[in-house]
């Protein structure tokens, strides 16, 4: 059985005082051995979160394709490592569209992550006109199959199914759209890497609260979640997390 994984995003929100927000979320991930639990944090929050939350997995946002060298701004997978980073997101569906990434770069991404030592959420998902056209699983699944790396293994690689449409927009893809999307995915991971694809773990996200968490983690083949928003607070974070731990406890009895 896949073990569930809810990691937050903040993407460019926070600041040193709201770190507070982690000493809880911390705490339920311990409350909550039956999930995994990370957040994704700005670079310039890593250091001190993970030196405040040893035990909780901070993660970086983005990674750059090399590991070190005259990349002006950018920061490198050893660095975040460096600053106390277990894992990051590649491919975020926001620097697809704003820094124009392509599949490529993203399986460049992944591969540089996992060279550090990094586990790595790699997010997929179609814009609105793309469902609209009827070729959203086309998309996905290419992508999928596009931008996941060299030496893909479910030890340190998840995917996350992020409809563009549905993050940070209140609006949710029914659940049986979600475990169709998500039965794809996991068929093209099986063409691509095999038996391994039954233990990769495939992630939902897009505007999940504490009021849908229960729903959209309990469709077909969702092993968890990326949350955006709702992961800015413990307040609104942390029943995220209880679903998961729930749904867990539902199946193993
Ligand atoms: C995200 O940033 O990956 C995300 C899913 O955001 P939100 O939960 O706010 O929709």
């Amino acid at each position: 059985m896949r073990r569930k994984l809810v990691a937050g995003n903040w993407k460019m929100n926070g600041s040193r005082a709201s770190l507070v927000e982690l000493d809880d979320i911390a705490a339920a991930a311990v409350r909550l051995p039956q999930v995994d639990v990370g957040i994704a944090l700005p670079a310039t929050l890593i250091a001190l979160a993970a030196e405040r939350v040893p035990a909780l997995p901070i993660g970086a946002e983005d990674v750059h394709t090399n590991d070190q060298g005259a990349h002006t701004g950018e920061i490198s997978a050893s660095m975040m490592r460096d600053a106390g980073a277990r894992f990051t997101i590649v491919g975020h569906s926001e620097r697809r569209a704003d820094q124009h990434e392509h599949d490529l770069q993203v399986k460049q991404k992944a591969e540089a992550a996992h060279r550090q030592g990094l586990g790595v959420i790699l997010c997929v998902g179609e814009t609105l006109a793309e469902r609209d056209a009827g070729r959203a699983e086309q998309v996905v699944t290419g992508q999928v199959a596009e931008s996941l790396p060299d030496g893909a293994a479910s030890d340190w690689l998840s995917i996350a199914y992020e409809p563009v449409w549905a993050i940070g927009t209140g609006r949710t893809p029914t659940t049986a759209n979600v475990a169709a999307m998500h039965g794809a995915v996991r068929a093209e991971l099986r063409r691509k890497i095999g038996a391994d694809a039954e233990q990769m773990r495939v992630l939902y996200g897009g505007s999940v609260t504490a009021a849908n968490a229960a729903e959209l983690l309990s469709a077909g083949d969702v092993d968890g979640a990326l949350v955006g928003g709702a992961s800015l607070t413990a307040e609104k974070f942390i029943p995220i997390v209880e679903a998961g731990a729930a749904i867990d406890r539902a199946i193993s009895g």
